[in-house]
């Protein structure tokens, strides 16, 4: 049995090797709440060893957001100091990598006005928009890998004992990205040649449509013509392969932003910005969400929706087995790393351009008229469950089941 400190050492090469796959003389940029500082340092030294030029962090703090959300007048939500988010796109422009840590208390936000919260998301979205340029088109190598906080840990482990918590959502953690394992490099480059063969199949089939059924969900997805499913890595405008998620179980595209219709309900609870939505039916008419509701956080979810035109339209459709590593802990883990990684999902607003053929060089305009989605939101949801199957369709009209029962049969 390895020690917490090795453990922790070898989970932070990974994030840096494997994640961000981090180049000489590179700068890493990282994003991380201060209740991770030793993770952030066992990354900070594993960036340097690997060659990195400087390691910069932006700490965060939710307790102290919190404390800004509820005193703070509403005007101070409507503008963001352009130049912080310049800063951050400057360094995207020079080829930084960006490494964020997720974790937080999914519920941290829960007492916040909703108005308030959906007018200071809207602010950042707008701020950082040139800055996510960079990331969404995969021009630069970034990461999200998680760490606990004593909130989150105390919301998924039955525990009242604090310490006992984030002992045990680590071991979680270090199990989901295969840190436990002997060799973990071996063990990833195998995991993610498996995830790449689905995609080479779902991209030479380049099937028409999708049809979801389960006892919840009926659902007919269009894919665009040109579309492409990617697994785990995807290559950056320098040629770094890079794995933009720790763990990842899934294989993804684009939908057509107008091919969208049924009615599919979710099957995990959404954590949107520290608030939990949940045990929400969603009807979509070409391409758009017509109707909604939920059981938990409904006005959370108009307030989203009301973010631009895209935020009712769908940007990723995402193939996630029921039976893998995450699904099989049987938790959920209220935070969208770990819970989009248990089962197929579908995202709320942006898509990624690279999952369509050259859409990392079409204009606005051009993505549009291809049917790709553009929103200043991307929210995955989850939709997979152990009776869902999937029926692809070729465009001859061949129909292939890819997925039964919840996993693939292909
Ligand atoms: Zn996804
Ligand atoms: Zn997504």
């Amino acid at each position: 049995m390895k020690s917490f400190d090795e453990m922790l050492k070898k989970y932070a090469d990974i994030a840096v090797n494997i994640g961000i796959n981090i180049q000489k003389d590179q700068v890493l940029f990282i994003n991380s709440s201060i209740d991770n500082r030793e993770f952030v340092h066992a990354l900070t030294k594993s960036a340097f060893e690997a060659g990195a030029k400087d390691v910069m962090v932006n700490w965060g703090d939710s307790e102290l957001a919190k404390i800004r959300f509820m005193n703070a007048p509403d005007k101070a939500f409507k503008e963001f100091p352009q130049w912080k988010a310049d800063g951050r796109a400057e360094l995207a422009k020079n080829n930084a990598a960006f490494l964020s840590i997720t974790g937080e208390d999914p519920d941290i936000f829960k007492d916040v006005d909703s108005e308030k919260m959906a007018t200071n998301t809207k602010t950042m979205l707008n701020a950082f928009k040139e800055f996510r340029k960079y990331t969404m088109a995969s021009k630069v190598a970034w990461c999200v890998v998680a760490a606990p906080s004593a909130a989150w840990a105390k919301k998924v482990i039955d525990t009242d004992n604090t310490e006992e918590a984030i002992e045990a959502l680590w071991e979680k953690i270090f199990k989901m990205v295969r840190v436990d394992k002997e060799d973990p490099v071996a063990a990833w480059k195998e995991h993610t040649d498996n995830l790449e063969k689905k995609a080479k199949y779902l991209n030479d089939a380049q099937f028409k449509k999708l049809h979801y059924k389960s006892s919840v969900t009926d659902l007919e997805i269009e894919l665009p013509k040109g579309h492409i499913w990617t697994a785990a890595g995807e290559v950056n405008d320098k040629g770094t392969y890079f794995v933009a998620n720790l763990p990842t179980e899934e294989v993804f595209t684009m939908p057509h932003k107008d091919g969208v219709n049924g009615t599919v309900k979710n099957t995990k609870p959404f954590n949107y910005n520290g608030n939990l939505i949940d045990d929400f039916t969603l009807t979509f008419k070409d391409g758009k969400v017509v109707d909604f509701k939920a059981g938990v956080g409904e006005d959370v979810l108009k307030k989203m929706f009301e973010t631009d035109e895209g935020a009712m339209h769908l940007g990723e459709v995402a193939l996630v087995p029921h039976d893998s590593p995450i699904s099989n802990t049987n938790m959920i883990f209220f935070n969208t790393l770990f819970d989009e990684n248990a089962s197929c999902h579908l995202a709320f607003g942006k898509a990624y351009p690279t999952t369509i053929k050259d859409g990392s060089k079409m204009s606005e305009d051009e993505l549009k008229q291809k049917g790709v989605n553009e929103s200043l939101i991307h929210e995955d949801f989850m939709v997979g469950s152990a009776d869902m199957n999937i029926i692809a369709e070729k465009e001859d009209g061949e129909k292939i089941q890819i997925f039964k029962d919840g996993n693939w049969s292909i």
